[in-house]
């Protein structure tokens, strides 16, 4: 049995989730729920960061205790479980599941083993918001480019990570699609940064600077392990690493697929660190390393220390849950930037989901209990005029798999709602209430029965793109024992833009 392993990256809790994280659990799932329904065992992870010195900071800001803020921080991140409607199969805590910091021990110790660990005095300039040293040249006028602020000068003796000594080796297993990294100008990227010469890298801070907050370092307490390999290592811990058990052969070593979805801004660590580190605990690659933009609302980006802030939980207490996942698959391009507006979200909620999906749902359902009190016609055999919908609708399936292999999510969804808007070209050109008038029953049956199949295709394919308006409308075009369709009720109604603030709603 194929077994597929898709995790997100976890996110540091220092505020509140945004958008563009919803992006990232979003697409995710979508993935998790396709690979599922085509019979593959799927194991969908995710977490919150929560050792981060941004956290500790942001803890002392609320004068509160470092466990308590992201004990309360971390629950935001993963109730979003709910309101997003995802289906995940677990998630891990970095600060307080015991699987996670034995395993970063062990893998440590792997690295360790392998001579890829050593102490050295290093000087360098640290961006906390990023968690990571830059050059000089990496800055603009001094100033980090995700953050625009000025990086503290650090000077102190750390555990550095032999990263040099894996670039001929990164750059081959991406160069053979072993290590495949989407999309195409994201794989350009990584390959011109391992050309661009690969230095090792810092995985340790003092224990001191990291306010003891962290895993300290296997054997050398005065240290603490950097955050971002505490952070990556949890794609491992979470498989229970840490004692090498069933988990991680089954879902890592032994997985066909191990799929790593994340933000334009983490690439280097998930594209190059990452596989390093695997490389020297000998452990396996992640097959697929798939990159998103970032969002903007009105052109600022959207993320948690920009400021400019859109609360998924907000948008999904006013608009629904339907409205905001079809928004984040349908507007945002393959691996781009998007910007985000509240009009864009209803008019794409009320064009598609209620006058194209639920219209016509209801409008099928409508006429059969109109014409046939409600029972499903037999299939007759369908007429020619039928054809383009009956192909539309064989071909959905292998549409949906090859663009959502291609992490195309707005192609994926485009499938789906052409056999919505072919099946309302074919209500158009067919007129059952014609056929109604003038008594021809074969012929309306057929029709009939043609439109309730494109219905129920609809239900079936938007399962993992919007798994609760799916269920609401498989239930209304599923007949009982009987053969009766239950009476028409409104599956997506139309939404109208809601002003009020946050909380309100
Ligand atoms: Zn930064």
């Amino acid at each position: 049995m194929t077994s597929t392993y898709i995790t997100t990256t976890i996110p540091y809790v220092n505020a509140r989730p945004h958008l563009g994280f919803a992006l990232e659990l979003v697409q995710a799932d979508v993935l998790a729920r396709h690979h599922r329904s085509i019979g593959e065992q799927v194991r969908f992870q995710a977490g919150t960061d929560d050792n981060s010195l941004k956290n500790v900071l942001a803890a002392e800001a609320a004068g509160v205790g470092v466990q308590e803020f992201v004990d309360a921080s971390a629950a935001a991140f993963t109730g979003l479980a709910e309101p997003l409607s995802l289906s995940v199969d677990d998630l891990i805590r970095t600060s307080s599941d015991p699987r996670h910091r034995a395993g970063v021990e062990r893998l440590w110790r792997a690295c360790a083993d392998s001579g890829d660990l050593y102490r050295r005095h290093y000087e360098g300039l640290y961006c906390v918001g990023c968690e990571q040293f830059y050059t000089t040249a990496e800055l603009d006028d001094g100033r980090c480019r995700e953050h625009g602020t000025v990086p503290d000068l650090v000077s102190e003796e750390n555990w550095f990570f032999r990263l040099s000594r894996y670039a001929g080796q990164l750059r081959d297993l991406i160069q053979a699609g072993t290590i495949r990294i989407e999309p195409a100008e994201r794989r350009n990227e990584v390959l011109a940064l391992i050309d661009g010469g690969l230095a090792d890298f810092s995985v340790s801070r003092s224990t001191e600077r990291a306010r003891g907050w962290g895993i300290p370092v296997p054997g050398d307490p005065g240290q603490v392990i950097y955050v971002w390999w505490d952070a990556l290592g949890n794609y491992l811990t979470a498989l229970d690493y840490a004692d090498g058990g069933e988990n991680l052969s089954r879902w890592w070593t032994g997985a066909s697929r191990r799929i790593h979805l994340l933000g334009k801004g983490v690439l280097r660590f998930h594209a190059v660190y990452w596989p390093a580190m695997l490389l020297s605990a000998g452990e396996a690659v992640p097959t697929d390393i798939v990159v998103h933009g970032y969002l903007t609302e009105n052109g600022r980006k959207i993320s948690k220390s920009s400021g400019a802030t859109v609360d998924p939980y907000d948008l999904a207490g006013k608009y629904g849950t339907d409205a905001v996942r079809w928004w984040l698959l349908r507007e945002v391009p393959r691996g781009a930037d998007a910007d985000f507006t509240v009009d864009r979200l209803v008019s794409r909620a009320n064009d598609e989901l209620a006058n194209g999906f639920g219209n016509l749902v209801n409008r099928v359902v409508t006429m059969i209990h109109r014409y046939r009190d409600g029972h499903v016609p037999a299939a007759a055999a369908s007429a020619a005029e039928a054809a383009v919908l009956n192909e539309v609708i064989r071909n959905g399936p292998g549409l949906i798999t090859g663009a959502l292999d291609d992490f195309d999510f707005r192609r994926a969804t485009e499938a789906v709602w052409r056999i919505a808007d072919e099946a309302n070209r074919y209500v158009n050109s067919t007129r059952p209430w014609n056929l109604h008038k003038t008594g021809d029953r074969a012929e309306l049956d057929a029709v009939l029965s043609m439109l309730l199949l494109a219905c129920q295709a609809i239900g079936a394919y938007l399962t993992p793109f919007l798994p609760d308006a799916a269920a609401r409308v498989i239930r209304q075009c599923t007949p009982d024992e009987a053969g009766l369709l239950p009476s028409p009720a409104p599956l997506l109604p139309r939404i109208a833009l809601d002003l009020s603030g946050p909380g309100d709603s």
